[in-house]
């Protein structure tokens, strides 16, 4: 499992170990347990049946779309289903040709080699996966100056499972030597959430109602990992302040204990979509403006908390800037005009 680059962040190293342990318990191991992104599953079961029938190794893999949707789930179970192994990296680790030699030279007859966080790769790096990903061939250049020397190694057919949350900035001869067209996988519905969340219960030994699943879906930002980390945290609520099932009553008071609001924003999305109302009159705000005013590092705002704001109609991006929209100032209940006046006060 990767380490994100927003848990570091926020969480110190014993708690991200108990995190990590924690996704890898509730973790999907077949296509059957993983719910939802039903055209990408099917799609990928049938590449896999033919690469298992003609004895190959399943081609290049894919996969994006914002964390916690699931890639390095499907990497693992891809693995699972070509009964191989599988080699787990992430792309700002692999900062040597050597680290990635080491890797591809022991990976096995069709192993799987899973890169979180492509986007990040050394160019180095990425352009000696371009013969590797093409014909198995690795070039070493040994020693250095005149005296250099290639050496050419054959690998073993492998399979690249490449994700992340960035496609645009993948390189096209990159995304060329990819087999399949790239997977984009989508924020999940309530249903599938709710779904998700009653599987995790039944795994957890927690007791939850169908209407409290479906609280606890609608306000989980479209994503598992947020449904499963909010899941816990409302056990642990209900522990302690009542007899242990969650209903729908409970998990609503967890939550806006939790401070996860009606439309599931939690405390960045709220500062973030604030802050351009209440500093910037609403936008057009560049993004690295809101970036120092709300001490958020770009990256995080781009990959993390964008997207579901886009998608949920609370953000646009534009060419001058990002912008809320009505939606946004009628659900934080916010008056247009005596923001302007308050901000022109500001600053006189
Ligand atoms: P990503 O690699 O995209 O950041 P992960 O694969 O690590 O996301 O998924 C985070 C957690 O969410 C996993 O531990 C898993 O328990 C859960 N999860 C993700 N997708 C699904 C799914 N489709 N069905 C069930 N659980 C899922």
């Amino acid at each position: 499992m990767s380490i994100k680059p927003d848990k570091v962040r926020i969480l110190g190293s014993s708690a991200i170990d108990e995190e990590l342990s924690f996704e890898r318990s509730l973790r999907p191991a077949t296509f059957d347990e993983f719910i939802g992104q039903e055209e990408m599953k099917e799609q990928l079961q049938t590449f896999i049946e033919a690469s298992k029938m003609r004895g190959e190794a399943l081609e290049h893999v894919l996969l994006y779309g914002p964390p916690g949707l699931g890639k390095t789930t499907l990497a693992h179970i891809i693995a699972n289903e070509m009964n191989s192994r599988v080699r787990q990296t992430t792309g700002p680790v692999l900062e040597k040709p050597g680290d990635i030699a080491a890797i591809l030279t022991n990976i096995g007859v069709h192993g799987i080699l899973f890169i979180d966080e492509c986007h990040r790769l050394p160019v180095v790096v990425e352009e000696l996966l371009y013969p590797a990903m093409e014909d198995f061939r690795f070039d070493i250049v040994l020693g250095e100056g005149p005296s250099a020397n290639t050496m050419r190694m054959t690998l073993d057919p492998f399979t690249l499972v490449a994700a992340t949350t960035r496609t645009g900035l993948l390189s096209a001869p990159f995304r060329a030597r990819f087999g399949i067209p790239p997977f984009r996988l989508d924020y999940y519905s309530a249903d599938e959430l709710a779904e998700i969340i009653a599987r995790s219960a039944r795994k957890l030994t927690v007791s939850v109602t169908d209407e409290g699943a479906a609280e606890i879906a609608r306000r989980s930002r479209g994503t598992p990992r947020v449904a499963n980390r909010l899941l816990r945290r409302v056990r642990d609520y209900a522990q302690v302040n009542a007899d242990g099932v969650v209903n729908a009553e409970i998990a609503n008071l967890a939550l806006s204990w939790m401070k996860v609001d009606e439309l599931g924003l939690d405390e960045t999305d709220a500062l973030f979509l604030r802050t351009i109302m209440e500093k910037f009159q609403g936008g057009p705000v560049g993004i690295d403006n809101l970036s120092a005013a709300i001490s958020e590092e770009r990256d995080t705002l781009e990959e993390t908390v964008e997207p579901f704001l886009i998608r949920e109609g609370l953000l646009q991006r534009t060419p001058r800037g990002r912008v809320v929209t009505e939606r946004t100032w009628r659900h934080f209940k916010i008056d247009r005009a005596e923001s302007a006046s308050s901000n022109q006060l500001d600053f006189k």
